[in-house]
């Protein structure tokens, strides 16, 4: 008979970091768009997956010597190798007891609703982003949604369904959302990425976390965002979800801000854009980055990338992040006295004072 344990230790057998698992119906209650129930109606089980990110992946940000890991290896590698694989053997094993295995591998921006603003439709995936960059002349390429999908039977929703990542894996049992919007788990802090398996098989099922709260509301996550994206903790500005009773409350970050300044960072912490180029503000293009207007939507983020991604002329079939401040930020927080990370490292995250472009 299939069991959790089962399922559970072929998945660290396999590769994954930690594993929950959820009954269904811990997703009552969503956005018809968002919701996994849709997607495999029979479904009774949803399979969450833990993928660590080494904090060395960031050791070059926090140097300011290497950029080319974290994107690449921590999404990249995380979402198109490490977590498929997983998915993979952890399927095997559940089609083998003669029950669905439904994979769910990171897509990324697929939705009939943006993951940037929650607006529905007309958006490409990561992937389609190459393509439109290298041949298309007009269209945006950073489009966060799916242009034409409509339901393919009466009652259901369009695909590509994407739903919350994040929150399904609260639902598992794995951690909780910070302040900054990131899942937080006892384990890693915010160092993970998640992928998901949706199963008939009735399983025993993991409680929602209930210890400690992870998230320290030390601010930090706020104070080493170089573009102002994560509102204060004073700010009121709250996005609230009822996770089966279990309230999760972060942030409203300005999205479209952090898709620039996640990318491309900033005069004072992008090394590889010059400082004439800030100055020069050719157009306007960088308007946002500056300081010079507070609008930050798709036109603007157009701007942004059409002058600067030529300095990081370089392709994982994700953006190249330049920033990862409030991740680095929490990681320094959660490491220190009575945070979830303490005592998991020889070593701090942060050795020295910060790194910031003077120019
Ligand atoms: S990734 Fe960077 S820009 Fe985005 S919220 Fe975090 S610190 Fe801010
Ligand atoms: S940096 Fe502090 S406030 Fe922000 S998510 Fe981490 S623990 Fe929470």
């Amino acid at each position: 008979m299939l069991t959790s344990k089962m399922i559970k230790d072929a998945a660290l057998a396999a590769g994954a970091d930690a594993c929950g698992i959820a009954p269904m119906s811990r997703f009552d209650g969503a956005p018809d768009e968002m919701n996994p129930q849709f997607l495999f109606p029979e479904a009774k089980s949803c399979i969450g997956f833990v993928f660590r990110i080494p904090r060395g992946v960031q050791r070059g940000i926090e140097e300011g010597t290497q950029f080319y890991q974290y994107p690449s290896m921590a999404y990249g590698g995380i979402n198109e190798i490490f977590a498929p694989a997983v998915l993979y053997q952890v399927g095997k094993l559940i089609e083998d007891e003669g029950y669905e295995a439904f994979v769910y591998r990171n897509t990324g921006a697929r939705g009939v609703v943006s993951d940037m603003d929650g607006s529905p439709g007309n958006t490409l995936s990561p992937e389609e982003q190459i393509e439109i960059n290298e041949n298309a002349k007009t269209s945006t390429a950073h489009h966060r949604s799916v242009q034409f999908t409509r339901p393919a039977r009466e009652g259901g929703v369009a695909p590509d369904l994407q739903f919350q990542f994040r929150l399904a894996a609260v639902a598992c049992g794995l951690g909780e959302i910070g302040w900054s919007k990131m899942l937080l788990t006892p384990e890693f802090g915010p160092l993970q990425r998640v992928a998901f398996l949706f199963t008939d098989a009735e399983l025993e099922y993991d409680e929602m976390y209930n210890g400690k709260p992870l998230c320290r509301k030390c601010g930090a996550c706020v104070r080493e965002c170089p573009g102002g994206c994560i509102p204060a903790l004073n700010s009121g500005k709250t996005v609230t979800v009822n996770l089966d009773g279990k309230i999760c409350e972060w942030a409203d970050i300005d999205m479209w801000r952090c898709y620039a300044f996640y990318t491309h960072a900033g005069r004072h912490y992008n090394p590889f854009v010059p400082k004439e180029v800030w100055d020069a503000n050719e157009d306007g293009a960088l308007n946002l980055m500056e300081g010079i207007t507070d609008v930050a939507d798709e036109q603007e983020i157009m701007k942004v990338y059409t002058a600067l991604q030529k300095y990081f002329p370089s392709w994982v079939g994700y953006n190249m992040a330049k920033c990862g401040g409030c991740i680095r930020g929490c990681v320094s927080v959660l490491e220190k006295k009575g945070g979830c990370m303490e005592g998991r490292f020889e070593s701090p995250l942060r050795t020295k004072k910060a790194w910031k472009l003077e120019r």
